[in-house]
């Protein structure tokens, strides 16, 4: 399970552009459908590649946005709806 990866490696099992933009939401919330390793390599993505670095941060403000809103109970939702936004390429 653990492997050491050196960067930049590409291989399957390495994180890329896609993998971000489907776990973007996992990662933000870290609400475990996420693994801690996954958490980890995300990040080391992001410090290497600018547009995800972007793209999650976009997407962090979106989510701190949606938590901020008064009595709403959108979350659950809105998370879908950015779920499916994420996915939608
Ligand atoms: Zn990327």
């Amino acid at each position: 399970m653990f492997k050491l990866r050196f960067w930049p490696f590409k291989s399957d099992d390495c994180v890329d552009c896609l993998d971000v933009k489907k776990m973007a939401s996992s990662y933000i919330e870290q609400d475990g459908d996420i693994s801690q390793e996954m958490i980890d390599e995300l990040t080391l993505h992001m410090d290497d590649c600018q547009p995800c670095g972007a793209f999650v941060q976009s997407l962090r403000a979106a989510i701190e946005g949606l938590k901020d809103l008064p009595k709403e109970k959108a979350p659950e939702r809105l998370k879908e709806e950015l779920r499916k936004l994420v996915n939608s390429e």
